[in-house]
């Protein structure tokens, strides 16, 4: 029989964080407007908001901080990044970025022209505000079942072929001047694309003379369903398999807040010296110097092993592990999530969980605001209050999901916080019925109003 797995870490340090009573939390939410984003961390419980730069560094990676090269040109620090990016990668053109959508924003910057189209799978919302900031248009290409909320498909990140090409027989050549594959995509819920997906779109790439570039925040992920799922990678390493993955592509994006286990970064790399050289103007008018593009030299060193340590198999099993075990828990209480789950989050499902709260009175975000009530959770809701009004009508787009997002910190929590928001959301689950009426908003900013938006808790008696 096989052993269970058991995380390959142990704890050195803790950091407490602090329950609070029912009546604290309403009182609270209340005094945040009903709006997640306005409470501060000591009245969250466990913070699922994000996955991005809230994971735990490890010892190795502390130690590192303390052996950071702050120079400003010609840093050690840097120096130990650049190598362990190209073992990890291939690519031998690096720039830090002080994060993903800084790496966007100069890469971008010497690719994207207006009138432009970049065909990719659910672009995530930085990289097509980066995209249509310059006029270009991001041309989502995803496959369909990614839209279907229950259907297992091994690979829903995948890019539909088809479509891809219909891309570029739509369009003349030179408005296409990249493709942007994202893995996993974030987007359409942290789904992996295929190696074989991969593969076959930089073929079609490479037909048409138009580079690849990997929006790469969660390849480390992607790895590891490549390794389980794909026929043929069962036996590579994620190194190795990780290494496969960028043969196939010219470049690559990449927040370094998620797979690289630190707290802030990102960077560039390429394979083509011209276009990294044309990527370097950039960088120093908007990042920093070339050794340092904008990251502490300290920083780049807690990358520097952050990147080895995230593409360890026990690691990524653990993780993807963890974030499971709650889907699966959720799963067996009858409450409706999205699956197969993605690498980095539970998705609830809205529609199914309240279907009683009216679509305008925004059902994801109360049921965001019961958990958090309820158990001092904080998830984030991913429907009508995000997807903002029609810029040329005003009325609320309604989106075909009403999603709750848990995005699950790495190695930060443990599978007893799993359990506890699994039991949290039971209890909420059971009492479902009861949830008649949601909120209004009070206030809103004309784009983005997720952030700052005001809510008005709707009276559960018909008001007179
Ligand atoms: C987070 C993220 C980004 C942007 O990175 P930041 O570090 O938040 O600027 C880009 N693409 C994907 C897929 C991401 O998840």
């Amino acid at each position: 029989m096989n052993l269970p797995y058991a995380e390959p870490y142990k704890t050195k340090m803790v950091e407490y964080i602090k329950p609070s009573t029912l009546e604290e939390r309403k009182k609270w939410i209340a005094e945040a407007h009903y709006n997640l984003f306005n409470l501060t961390s000591d009245k969250v419980f466990i913070d699922l908001l994000t996955d991005s730069g809230t994971g735990a560094m490890s010892d190795k990676q502390w130690a590192e901080m303390m052996l950071g090269d702050e120079s400003y040109a010609g840093s050690q620090s840097y120096l130990k990044l650049k190598d362990v990016v190209e073992r990890i990668t291939g690519f031998p053109f690096f720039l830090p970025t002080h994060q993903g959508r800084a790496a966007e924003n100069v890469l971008f910057s010497v690719l994207v022209k207006e009138g432009d189209v970049v065909p990719g799978n659910a672009h995530f919302d930085t990289t097509k505000g980066h995209i249509e900031f310059r006029k270009a248009t991001a041309l989502d290409c995803t496959i369909d079942e990614a839209f279907d909320t229950i259907i297992h498909h091994p690979f829903k990140g995948n890019i539909d072929t088809a479509k891809l090409e219909d891309a570029f027989s739509n369009n003349p050549n030179e408005r296409i001047p990249f493709v942007v594959l994202t893995v996993t995509c974030n987007t359409a819920g942290g789904q992996p694309v295929s190696m074989e997906n991969i593969k076959e779109v930089s073929r079609i790439c490479k037909k048409y003379n138009t580079p690849l570039i990997i929006d790469a925040a969660r390849f480390a992920e992607n790895a590891y369903f490549i390794k389980i799922r794909e026929k043929g990678y069962e036996d590579k390493s994620i190194k190795e398999i990780s290494r496969e993955l960028f043969s196939y592509a010219d470049g690559m994006t990449m927040s370094a807040k998620k797979d690289g286990l630190v707290n802030m970064g990102g960077f560039i790399a390429l394979r083509d010296e011209e276009l990294y050289k044309q990527a370097t103007v950039f960088n120093i008018m908007y990042e920093g110097f070339l050794t340092y593009g904008g990251m502490n030299g300290r920083d780049m060193g807690a990358l520097a092993v952050g990147l080895d340590e995230a593409t360890e198999f026990d690691y990524l099993e653990t993780r993807i592990n963890q974030v499971a075990f709650l889907g699966e828990q959720l799963v067996k209480h009858g409450i409706p999530v999205i699956q197969p789950f993605g690498g980095h989050a539970i998705f609830l499902d809205a529609n199914k969980f309240v279907p009683t709260i009216p679509r305008d009175e925004y059902r994801a975000q109360a049921l965001a605001i019961e958990l958090y009530i309820e158990g001092g959770i904080r998830g984030v809701e991913i429907g009508t209050i995000l997807a903002d009004r029609d810029p040329f009508t005003h009325k609320n787009r309604y989106p075909e999901l009403e999603l709750v997002r848990l995005a699950i910190p790495r190695r930060t929590y443990s599978l007893n916080h799993m359990r506890y928001i699994a039991a949290v959301l039971k209890k909420i689950y059971d009492t479902r019925d009861q949830a008649k009426r949601g909120y209004r908003i009070v206030d809103e900013a004309p784009i983005m109003r997720h952030f700052t938006v005001k809510l008005e808790k709707i009276s559960p008696e018909p008001t007179k």
